[in-house]
């Protein structure tokens, strides 16, 4: 088919269809990882090929303009030239030492410049990995055993990290997953996000007999991306830190989707809040297993061989990791500022006038983006916590999600998930998604009942 063509319905994927069915018989729900799988959103995933800069080939031949990037690593599309032919020029001299390289500390320079908090850095392959050494730097720091994560923030699948909301705020915290012990999900307490009442409520409810802090972090996304796109309110991150500072709690920032995403200092340089711990991830691997973790000199000492908190790993600063994310981020602090307003711009565009569409047909809906990150979710809204943006009607967007794909624009399979434009997508590419998205849109109507439009419906 030709790429994004907005009158297309159901498109043929037979190769896709055989692929998955052989997939299911040796790998858990023929997937790697579980959301690929499109259960949220009905039919069979997609297959691909191939990927040049916004646009994905599937093995049947069809091609979409692509807002997952591998679900944020490609800030600079698919196949970059340049970052390509770093990687092949890596990989030429060997493709891992377990030993150090020269790569590895322009990287690791790279790195503490352009994140404003980075005094020391530790690489390692994946974000799951670098919170999970976070939190054991921090409680190894403090002494302490609890931590503090978001209502709905994804932190990779860590067991403590796999734990939800209870009931209420100061919950003790319940394992969200089978195979995780009571043990480990018990030190980990779950507040909403954007919510600083809430979260002085649970830091002031801690406290042991000597009135010290049991508190040894508190982890969020500085942006969350992982319940979709959702801003911290104004103030919010400030507030954090300040709390946090008044009883010596470690303050992380998991910056593996927002960091080089937001801005080129991350989060934490756009709104200017400086955090004790910052993990890092996705665009840092430029498309390559790597992640890191790091913050102050003092926190960061403690880590072995320095200091008492064991963390190791056999791959870990990889050379053709390393490649790929070096390269990268000179390409992005080359580009400068320019390049992050212009995505900006580009994205606010493409959000303003989804808004609109939705708006045309009467479809309830909210619109949240920051920088080049955003998510359509189909509630009236606004949408500034998991609560409300669980007020989506996740019917709609799997319907509309599907219409997408048919007209060629590939989105998250999930209402939860942030999409993103790269450095790649182009007004063209934004155009195309906005006449895909207009007869999308009005196919919905036509499909859906008065009662089925109703917002509000879980
Ligand atoms: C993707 C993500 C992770 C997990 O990273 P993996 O490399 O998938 O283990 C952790 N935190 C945040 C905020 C993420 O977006």
């Amino acid at each position: 088919m030709s790429l994004c063509d907005p009158k297309r319905r159901e498109v043929a994927r037979p190769r896709s269809r055989a692929l998955f069915l052989r997939a299911a018989a040796v790998l858990p729900g023929g997937v790697n990882s579980p959301v690929r799988a499109f259960r949220a959103v009905g039919g069979d995933p997609v297959f691909f090929v191939r990927g040049r800069g916004a646009i994905l080939e599937d093995v049947d031949g069809n091609e979409y303009i692509d807002y997952v990037g591998s679900w944020g690593p490609l800030m600079l599309g698919h196949a970059h030239p340049e970052v390509v032919a770093a990687i092949a020029a890596a990989a030429a001299n060997g493709t891992s030492f377990g030993a150090p390289t020269e790569a590895e500390v322009a990287f690791a320079e790279l790195l503490c410049r352009l994140v404003p908090s980075l005094e020391r850095v530790r690489l390692v392959s994946s974000g799951t990995e670098a919170t999970m050494a976070a939190l054991r730097v921090a409680r190894g720091f403090t002494g302490r055993s609890k931590i503090v994560k978001i209502d709905g923030a994804y932190h990779g699948h860590a067991d403590a990290l796999l734990v939800r909301a209870g009931s209420g705020a100061a919950t003790l915290g319940i394992p969200d997953s089978a195979g995780v012990t009571e043990g480990a999900a018990r030190d980990t307490l779950v507040v909403p996000w954007n919510d600083l009442a809430a979260m002085e409520r649970l830091v002031a409810a801690h406290r042991d007999a000597t009135g010290r802090s049991e508190i040894a972090a508190v982890i969020v996304e500085p942006v969350c991306g992982n319940m979709g796109c959702v801003p911290p309110a104004p103030g919010y991150l400030q507030g954090l830190r300040a709390l946090t500072a008044a009883h010596g709690i470690v303050l992380i920032f998991d910056e593996v989707m927002t960091g080089f995403r937001v801005a080129l200092g991350g989060a934490q340089g756009r709104y200017g809040v400086r955090p004790d711990l910052t993990c890092l991830g996705k665009i840092a691997g430029g498309g390559l297993p790597l992640a890191a973790y790091g913050g102050r000199a003092d926190m960061m000492g403690l880590v072995a061989p320095l200091g008492p908190v064991y963390q190791a790993g056999t791959l870990s600063g990889n050379p053709v990791a390393v490649a790929a994310g070096l390269h990268t981020l000179r390409l992005l602090a080359q580009s400068g500022p320019s390049l992050y307003e212009e995505l900006e711009q580009r994205t606010a565009r493409l959000c303003s006038e989804l808004l609109g569409l939705c708006q045309e047909v009467g479809v309830p809906a909210t619109v949240n983006h920051v920088g080049s990150m955003f998510t359509l979710f189909f509630t009236k809204g606004p949408v500034n916590d998991y609560a409300t943006a669980k007020n989506s009607d996740v019917n709609l967007f799997a319907q509309f999600f599907r219409a997408m794909l048919d007209r060629g624009i590939y989105l998250p399979p999930s209402q939860f998930e942030a999409a993103f434009v790269s450095a790649a997508h182009t007004d063209e590419h934004v155009d195309r998604t906005l006449e895909a998205a207009r007869e999308a849109l009005r196919g919905l109507r036509e499909l859906a009942s008065p009662t089925e439009m109703a917002p509000h419906r879980g």
